[in-house]
């Protein structure tokens, strides 16, 4: 026989956790591990720090992972060292005394749905701003102590970490997360048991495994397919956020919708809000109405129920960047629910269509979420209009500024992003109440009674803790990237504290602009190399990794960075995360946001910015051009001088330099015999008093409440009371209405408005005789007036109802008595529209016919 050259099979591996067990008296830091209250808790952060400052920094702060690597020998000292037992017990009582409150039931409860949450570095369940956001939220939720939990992936790679080649070339490296060492735990059935979720895909199901983040009192629940129990096909459905083809965008979106629901069901928890964050999963209304549906409802009785307590927050101002799905993939995974929802093919598919009839448009799940949510909401103001504009073909008939889209501003967590130096400066000479009341702009008013001095010192102490971290953290990479030592220690000595430093830390995605700055080269090196003024600009910020031009921006930016006039002026931070913003928001003087408007939909950096006294420059695009005031910061004008996008780019850099070379340097640099610029304290100040307090994430959980939740909830009550009578009313009201809708005729119209014009304030009488065809008073009319707006586009300028005045067997009289005040030339026409006084809007029953007006009168 021959002998092989080698022989051996594959080897079955087990996944084993070996536990380094803690002594008893220290049991409570696991406890405390395995909650990321740490995260905005800096006593719990630093104790975690300095139970071995090495190790903390080696696991990159992450505390589950401190605990297990903390040597025995280390665990002996703690146990003997009495200040820091005595912290311990500080810090573990701190936690239960938060942990031991009672949620408040008074105000409705909420389901979270959300692809992504940034909560910790330590978890990198995150990918930028949208997850940034919703990990905020939840932790405010926590906070407010409202009644909350969330729905989520855990990634086994999460999303990328970056490092540039020599030449500036970006490098995405995923790493595997050990879920073991994360602060998360295994969520267990009843049995005891990891509980498994089955979620159904075609003909075959999809098993996930439960996490469960603990974030405060809030628990953020985390799906997980890569386990053995699925094919390889399925288990990197959670492998890499927003990575893979359409298919396993799909195959995410189902599982996060409808085996978000499905896992909510297994624990039990039912909520009064489903709050689709970003419209990926707004497949849990499709879940929810099969529940309804199957509990005995039909089809459109479900609808009434699902959307009442739905809620769905676009963050995105183009079409392009929803996910939209072609029939044949979308058949292949949902092909069976129709049959379950009770209705055909073309309808179901029709609910993601903004033309439902359209059979070439693709399935929108944005359109969905419009479809099977009563209310929809931009992230700013400016967002909403852009979103009531772009939904507004799904709402044919009315007018964009019309419909019901809404808005609540992004805010940011303040005990997350605000500097421990700063919480102590604000502990000092805030009313004590601000922690539980931190949008009442008039504490924060307290900042006017902090010296001058205390404020620079703190602005100061911050800057050099960012310096020190640059230096330590980025000295490796640059002697990699350098190769010429020499060149690493010429960069670090100019790097030098006391020059007024800029942040630009984004995504780089074209359309922010960060090539702005870089448009007049020689302008920008008199800027930087000022002898007695120096200028640093900090930039950081990812790629996605299929973004070419976002990543040859990082590349011309880091190449400019090499050359010497801008070598220690211009630098690249690598890896822009959750802990490296932490410093960088707090450390720069200036943050910088240069957005092609209106495509920064909020934006949040700059308001993490803001709770730590530091200033924006940025367009008026976003949350900044409602949050800009003046004598607090720096604004591009809101107005648009070219189309052509080039010119307008050139523009607004010569505006930036401008600022720069006349405003904001001399300000900065405009100090006292104390070496303090009293000037540049004022934009400080005013800043943090008059803009800080609105954009808090407490202030975004308020508005929350008051703008939606508030409202469906108290809806949603109505509709479902008494075995969901008024739902069932409805349902069966609008199936009238509907079957009647074509049938509904004038019978009779008159109007004695001149053929040669009106005069303005003079009445005129308008009349409308309509059949309703057996309907009881379920039609209104009304007068809608157009004109043309500045860009020569349709606006609404009025409408004017017409009164019921008298009724005869089926037909109704409609009566309005009018007086034009608006001079020149208008176009008006009737609108007829069904109206029932538990309607939330129109847009939630939306027939509209269009009827003309009356010939002249003579
Ligand atoms: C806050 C934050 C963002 C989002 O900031 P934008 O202003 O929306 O660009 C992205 N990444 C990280 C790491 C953040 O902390």
């Amino acid at each position: 026989m021959k002998i092989k050259a080698d022989y051996a099979n594959a080897p079955a591996w087990k996944e084993l956790t070996v536990k380094s067990s803690l002594p008893e008296q220290l049991k409570c830091l696991d406890e405390i591990a395995h909650n990321m209250w740490w995260v905005w808790n800096y006593e719990a952060r630093d104790l975690f720090r300095d139970l071995d400052p090495e190790l903390y920094h080696d696991v990159k702060h992450n505390p589950v992972m401190l605990l297990e690597r903390l040597s025995f020998a280390r665990k002996e000292e703690i146990l003997k060292d009495k200040a820091l037992m005595k912290r311990i017990k500080t810090v573990y009582d701190l936690f239960r005394k938060y942990m031991d409150v009672k949620p408040d039931s008074k105000r409705p409860s909420v389901a979270y749905f959300c692809m992504e949450y940034g909560i910790h570095s330590a978890l990198k369940i995150y990918s930028g701003g949208l997850g940034m956001l919703a990990g905020d939220y939840v932790k405010e939720a926590s906070d407010s102590n409202v009644d909350m939990c969330a729905v989520g992936f855990l990634y086994r790679f999460g999303y990328f970490t970056q490092s540039l080649s020599m030449d500036g070339q970006q490098i995405a490296n995923y790493e595997t997360q050990n879920f073991g060492s994360l602060p998360i735990e295994r969520q267990l059935d009843k049995d005891g048991n990891p509980m498994v979720v089955d979620v159904p895909y075609t003909n075959y199901q999809v098993h996930a495994y439960v996490w469960r983040v603990n974030v405060g009192r809030v628990k953020l629940y985390l799906l997980d397919t890569d386990n053995e129990m699925n094919s390889d096909f399925d288990k990197p459905i959670t492998h890499a956020l927003y990575g893979g083809d359409w298919e396993n965008r799909l195959k995410q979106e189902i599982l996060l919708g409808i085996g978000g629901m499905l896992l909510l069901k297994k624990l039990g928890i039912k909520k009064d809000i489903y709050h689709c964050n970003e419209g990926h999963a707004a497949l849990c209304n499709l879940q929810r109405l099969c529940d309804y549906i199957e509990e005995g409802l039909t089809f459109n009785q479900a609808l009434e129920l699902v959307r009442a307590s739905g809620l769905y927050t676009v963050h995105t101002p183009v079409p392009a960047g929803h996910d939209y799905f072609d029939e044949g993939l979308f058949g292949k995974y949902m092909g069976g629910y129709p049959q379950k929802l009770g209705i055909s093919w073309d309808e179901f598919i029709g609910m993601g269509r903004t033309n439902p009839d359209d059979k070439g448009e693709k399935f929108c799940m944005s359109t969905f979420a419009c479809n099977t949510c009563q209310e929809v909401n931009g992230v700013s103001m400016l967002h909403g209009w852009v979103s009531q504009k772009m939904f507004a073909p799904i709402w044919n008939g009315y007018y964009p500024e019309e419909n019901h889209v809404g808005y609540v501003t992004n805010g940011v967590h303040f005990p997350t992003w605000c500097a421990t130096e700063w919480r102590k400066v604000y502990a000092k000479y805030f009313d004590e109440k601000h922690l539980s009341d931190l949008s009442n702009e008039e504490i924060w008013h307290g900042i006017y009674d902090c010296p001058d001095e205390e404020i620079w010192a703190t602005r100061m102490a911050l800057k050099q803790k960012l310096f020190d971290y640059i230096k330590e953290q980025f000295r490796e990479t640059w002697l990699k990237n350098q190769g010429d030592p020499s060149r690493v220690v010429s960069l670090l000595e100019k790097f030098n504290s006391n020059a007024l430093v800029i942040g630009f830390c984004r995504r780089f995605a074209t359309y922010k602009r960060a090539h702005l700055l870089f448009t007049d080269l020689d302008r920008l090196s008199k800027i930087v190399n000022d002898p007695e003024h120096p200028v640093i600009f900090l930039f950081a910020g990812k790629a996605h990794p299929a973004d070419g031009a976002g990543q040859g921006l990082i590349k011309k930016i880091y190449e400019i960075s090499q050359r010497p006039e801008f070598m220690g002026k211009i630098i690249f931070l690598e890896d822009y995360d959750f802990l490296l913003a932490r410093r960088l928001v707090s450390g720069v003087d200036i943050w910088m946001n240069t957005p092609t408007r209106p495509l920064e939909a909020s934006g949040t950096s700059g308001e993490k910015a803001e709770m730590n006294g530091v200033v924006n420059l940025s367009v008026k695009d976003g949350w900044w051009l409602e949050g800009y005031r003046e004598g607090a910061g720096w604004a591009l004008t809101e107005k648009r001088t070219y189309q052509n996008q080039g010119y307008q780019d050139q523009l607004d850099a010569a505006t930036i330099y401008g600022l720069l070379e006349n405003e904001i340097v001399p300000l900065y640099y405009n100090k006292d015999k104390k070496g303090i610029s009293k000037g540049w304290i004022k934009v400080i100040k005013n800043s943090i008093a008059q803009i800080a307090p609105h954009y808090t994430m407490k202030r975004q959980l308020d508005d929350y409440y008051e703008k939606f939740y508030n409202k469906e909830a108290k809806r949603f009550k109505e509709l479902s009371k008494d075995d969901n009578r008024l739902a069932k009313e409805i349902a069966q009201w609008k199936e009238a209405v509907a079957e009647r809708w074509d049938a509904i005729n004038v019978v009779s119209a008159e109007w004695d408005f001149p053929s040669t014009g009106a005069e303005a304030g003079q009445k005129y009488h308008l009349k409308f005789v309509v059949n309703e065809q057996g309907l009881d008073d379920a039609i209104g009319l009304e007068k809608v007036n157009i004109c043309f707006d500045k860009e020569g586009e349709e606006k609404v300028f009025s409408v004017e109802p017409l009164k019921v005045t008298g009724r005869e067997g089926n037909n109704f009289t409609f009566e309005a008595t009018l007086t034009p005040t608006q001079f020149g030339q208008y176009k008006s026409a009737i609108r007829m529209y069904p109206k029932h006084k538990s309607l939330p809007h129109r847009q939630d029953f939306c027939y509209v016919k269009w009827l003309e007006l009356p010939a002249f009168n003579g």
